[in-house]
């Protein structure tokens, strides 16, 4: 039967959740390896989940003779447990694909050899304040000193302004593998899902992200006053990156757009993605639908990757109490056309993702003057 093979994810948060609610409409089996009660295992009533952590290699073995095939939420897993269960269960992406992009600058060395822009970078191999001194020297202030690995919403990134910058750089980041990135003087953040089948690379709309403090806030698709040429350009640009590496599944590649239209590539994940939530409610297939479909080669048809209305995604991040991320989504329930996702990791933290708003409406403006009072929310309980 064509959904009766089950799929194993490394990761049960937000995105397992969400991965977790496709594949249950299409009654496909998820057996999720994390904590007891992970967000994505709370919504899958089983006896195939495995409880433990995707960087413990025996609970990636448990999971392995579980299902057909593995997939994962997160890029930071032990790839070596990946490697060893791939002779006996399907990976994808493969492992091998997950191991470079999980280190950010052999991600870049990698794309470099495919002809893929980005800003240029230094690798430093002492972290000493004269090694980050004599790679500034050749970058120019500013720069961004950038942690290779276990890097998310900014965390392993630090702004270096001046020469006065390197002692506090190094202080918060020094016990890590290091780089340096030129700094991207760019007028709009932009990203693209990819998918990535047996025989296929397609691409979603572009999209504008919005970070605030690294973390990404607001997702606009499509990505406003981009011409229709660059749009074009950054999906291109995103499916050449993709191509690059090896296995199935979506892929979220992350790029600036210069103030000369020009583009580069900021980073790619090799998995589902923040700034793709919005292909729930906005395209007939979502980053979900797909990425199963992807590693299962159930046929996706292209033109359901295309956006039916105008669509903004807000991310509620966890505020100054508990339970103060919950008054975004309250607000939320009275708005038309807004559809809200808790993703149920019990009390917030200031700066973690404790649910998402997205926003559609038949244009860009209607639905940028719907979401305004949710926004003006999000930045009240803001810690
Ligand atoms: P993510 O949560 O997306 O995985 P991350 O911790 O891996 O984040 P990056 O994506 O490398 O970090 O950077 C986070 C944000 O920092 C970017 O979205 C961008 O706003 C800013 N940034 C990163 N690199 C540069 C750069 N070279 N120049 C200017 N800004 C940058
Ligand atoms: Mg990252
Ligand atoms: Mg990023």
């Amino acid at each position: 039967m064509w959904n009766s093979r089950r799929v194993g994810i490394l990761g049960g948060g937000q995105l397992g959740r969400m991965l977790v609610e496709s594949a249950n409409r299409l009654n496909i089996q998820v057996n999720i390896l994390d904590a007891e009660n992970a967000p994505a295992k709370q919504i899958s009533a089983h006896d195939g989940h495995v409880e433990g952590s995707f960087k413990e290699p025996d609970a990636v073995r448990q999971l392995a003779k579980t299902c057909d095939v593995v997939t994962a939420e997160i890029e930071h897993v032990d790839t070596y447990a990946l490697e060893e269960i791939a002779s006996e269960v399907r990976v994808e992406p493969s492992w091998q694909a997950i191991r470079i992009i999980q280190n950010k600058f052999n991600q870049k060395e990698h794309l470099s050899k495919y002809g893929i822009p980005m800003a240029e970078h230094r690798e430093l191999v002492k972290n000493t304040p004269e090694e980050l001194a004599a790679v500034a020297d050749q970058l120019g202030y500013p720069l961004m000193l950038k942690s290779k690995t276990m890097a998310y919403d900014g965390r392993g990134n630090y702004r270096v302004n001046s020469k006065e910058d390197i002692p506090a750089a190094l202080e918060a980041l020094k016990d890590r593998p290091l780089y340096a990135e030129k700094w991207a003087y760019f007028k709009m953040e932009l990203a693209v899902m990819v998918v990535k089948t047996k025989d296929d690379v397609l691409s979603y709309p572009t999209v504008e992200t919005v970070q605030e403090d690294s973390i990404c806030k607001l997702v606009y698709a499509p990505a406003r006053n981009v011409p229709e040429a660059i749009n074009q350009k950054a999906q291109e640009l995103a499916r050449q990156a993709v191509a690059a590496f090896d296995g199935k599944g979506v892929f979220g590649v992350e790029m600036f757009l210069l103030e000369d239209d020009s583009l580069i590539l900021c980073e790619i994940a090799s998995r589902i993605h923040n700034s793709g939530h919005y292909t729930i409610e906005g395209c007939p297939l979502s980053q979900f639908d797909t990425h199963i479909r992807a590693i299962l080669d159930l046929p996706i048809p292209p033109k359901s990757l295309e956006l039916r209305q105008p669509s903004i995604m807000l991310n509620i991040i966890g505020g100054a109490t508990p339970d103060s991320h919950l008054k975004a989504a309250e607000h939320a329930l009275s708005i038309p056309n807004a559809s809200i996702h808790l993703y149920s990791k019990g009390a917030a933290k200031p700066g973690r993702k404790m649910g998402h708003i997205t926003v559609t409406a038949p244009t860009m403006h209607e639905a940028e003057t719907m979401i305004q009072p949710l926004i003006d929310v999000v930045d009240d309980i803001r810690a």
